[in-house]
């Protein structure tokens, strides 16, 4: 399965991401030649503050706190908008979104524009240091999902739902969060490539933060996935650091 951009179907894009993701490794070959773009690293600085109806929680942030879940007192229409704590869209298991919400998103990431500037800012930075960054999935609508998760892909097996989030419970429903890959790997392969090294170096300077890191599965609700990266702002980014294992729930204290 060729999993490159274009070279995808529709379904085969719809498999990817549902939390979540992928699961599949592999490799591609076929090098892509580093093709630096002289000049296009300009690093953007977005604030992060997405969607209205801010909910303030009272935790300040404190990695490694004891974890409750966040305040959230939505429901019905309220669930409309995604519930915001300390400026910042948190969409998990516990605090999904209606089929209502679909932001609108831009660019050839399909995100939502502050988040799509910065990956746009994000991947020119990684092709000027050699990095081919492949793009999979930005937003997916609550109708996809849906459809998804009635059917997850069967490689996931018994696994499934430890990564294919359910409609309403998906990042990518906010347009805040991109699935990437390499040339050289992706999925559980992902991480053996100098693409996911830069990212994890160099993600948070343009906002982005791993979202589902190692052994953090029963505070995330999803399994780790190497390829999910979720903006985030680079004020709050800039908290969790290169090579961060950092959660947004822990961040945010609560979950
Ligand atoms: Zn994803």
């Amino acid at each position: 399965m060729d999993w490159r951009r274009g070279a995808a179907s529709g379904l085969v894009l719809a498999t990817l991401a549902a939390s979540g993701c992928s699961l599949s490794g592999g490799t591609t070959p076929g090098a892509v030649g580093p093709t630096p773009a002289p000049g296009a690293s300009a690093g953007v600085t977005p604030t992060p503050a997405p969607e209205p109806t801010p909910l303030q929680a009272s935790q300040a942030a404190s990695p490694g706190a004891t974890l409750a879940l966040l305040p959230d007192t939505r429901s019905g229409q309220a669930l409309d908008v995604p519930l915001i704590v300390r400026g910042l869209a948190v969409i998990n298991r516990d605090h999904p979104v209606s089929s209502a919400y679909a932001p609108k998103v831009t660019g050839e990431a399909q995100l939502v524009p502050q988040a799509s500037q910065a990956y746009a800012a994000m991947i020119a930075a990684a092709k000027a240091d050699g990095a081919s960054i492949i793009w999979r999935v930005g937003y997916r609508s609550y109708d996809t999902q849906q459809a998804l998760s009635a059917t997850p892909p069967t490689f996931y097996g018994k696994d499934a739902d430890s990564y294919v989030a359910k409609p309403g419970r998906s990042e990518h429903q906010a347009g805040l969060a991109v699935d990437v890959a390499s040339e050289q790997g992706y999925g559980t392969r992902f991480p053996e490539t100098k693409e996911f090294a830069w990212l994890r170096a160099n993600s948070y300077k343009y906002g982005f933060i791993l979202r589902y890191p190692h052994d953090k599965t029963d505070i995330t609700g999803y399994n780790y996935e190497s390829w999910h990266y979720r903006y985030v702002g680079v004020e709050a980014a800039a908290a969790f650091g290169p090579n961060s294992e950092l959660t947004l729930e822990e961040y945010l204290g609560g979950r």
